[in-house]
């Protein structure tokens, strides 16, 4: 890597970069998680293969909630019999993410670079879309491919009108993606505007292909991405229309966990104080964040009171 790349590395960091190609009927993002990675990963000690693939999940996943027309979140979520038994997913359209994973035993100290297969077995990743004002939407995806970038393509076919493609790369350093989507030109015919942004879309396809191999892969993830995409699209008229930070947020909080045990009720709240293995205490670990809340008899008593009165946040404003 030259000096003035190894730089841009370490001035780039968490950050999105929205941008355009060519004659303006192929749009991207691209994203380097950096900071935010680490404290994601922080209080979890995840298999290099379960980073990679969380990794580049949370890419993924931050890429096309970035396409979004409007304001939400996207849960990419597996549940399943393989080597990992479960992976979650959420990011919001702020570019906030969080994210938690459970593996086998089978898994500990597996190599980095493991098929898609070898990881999640048989199964169908659910990706929901989630709009703050709106109906959810839920899509099943089929965990084929060699990973989860050939994943996502198959639901990009099946539910997108737009071509869209996507390179992923991570490690416990950096999680990198580039999408790429075709957009509808102008001028022209239907047919001819079709056939221009076909050939445009084929041509940055072919150019983000280049990062898939083992060399490319080394490239996508050790490359900062503005001299990444100047690499790749320095002769495809390349225009960087925006840059956002991107921000690891669990919003866990005492509170919503207080919610959720006053929602199960009094006996179930005595079993749990009585079984606890922190005695004298319910105690809540937030898989994503690693917050543990503790819960005394007192308290519990005071979340049950709160049952027939309005909540506090509702009364405070
Ligand atoms: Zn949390």
């Amino acid at each position: 890597m030259s000096e003035i790349s190894g730089q841009a590395v370490l001035q780039e960091r968490d950050e999105l970069l929205r941008f355009g190609l060519g004659h303006g009927q192929l749009r991207g993002v691209a994203i380097s998680l950096d900071d935010s990675w680490h404290t994601a990963c922080a209080n979890h000690a995840y298999p290099p293969a379960i980073t990679a693939l969380l990794g580049e999940c949370v890419a993924a996943a931050l890429c096309m909630v970035a396409m979004l027309k409007f304001d939400g979140r996207l849960i990419l979520q597996f549940r399943g019999e393989g080597a990992v038994s479960l992976l979650v997913v959420q990011a919001r359209t702020d570019l906030s993410f969080r994210v938690t994973a459970q593996w086998r035993d089978s898994l500990d100290g597996a190599s980095l670079n493991q098929p898609l297969s070898a990881l999640l077995g048989s199964g169908q990743l659910a990706l929901t879309l989630e709009p703050t004002d709106g109906v959810r939407y839920q899509s099943l995806v089929a965990a084929e491919g060699v990973n989860i970038a050939a994943a996502l393509e198959g639901y990009f076919a099946q539910s997108e009108q737009l071509p869209t493609r996507l390179v992923l790369a991570a490690d416990a350093q950096r999680a990198v993606g580039i999408l790429l989507q075709q957009v509808p030109g102008e001028g022209g015919t239907p047919a001819e505007r079709a056939r221009a942004a076909e050939a445009e879309f084929e041509h940055g396809a072919a150019l983000i292909q280049t990062l898939t191999g083992t060399a490319g892969q080394q490239e996508l993830r050790t490359t900062a991405v503005p001299e990444l995409l100047h690499r790749l699209f320095h002769q495809e008229a390349l225009r960087l229309t925006q840059i956002s930070p991107v921000r690891f947020y669990c919003g866990c909080s005492r509170a919503g966990v207080g919610a959720m045990l006053r929602s199960l009720g009094a006996d179930e709240l005595a079993q749990a104080l009585a079984d606890s293995e922190v005695p004298g205490h319910v105690a809540v670990h937030c898989e994503f964040c690693g917050a543990d809340y503790r819960f005394d008899a007192v308290d519990v008593a005071q979340l049950l009171r709160e049952d027939s009165v309005a909540p506090p946040e509702a009364t405070r404003h």
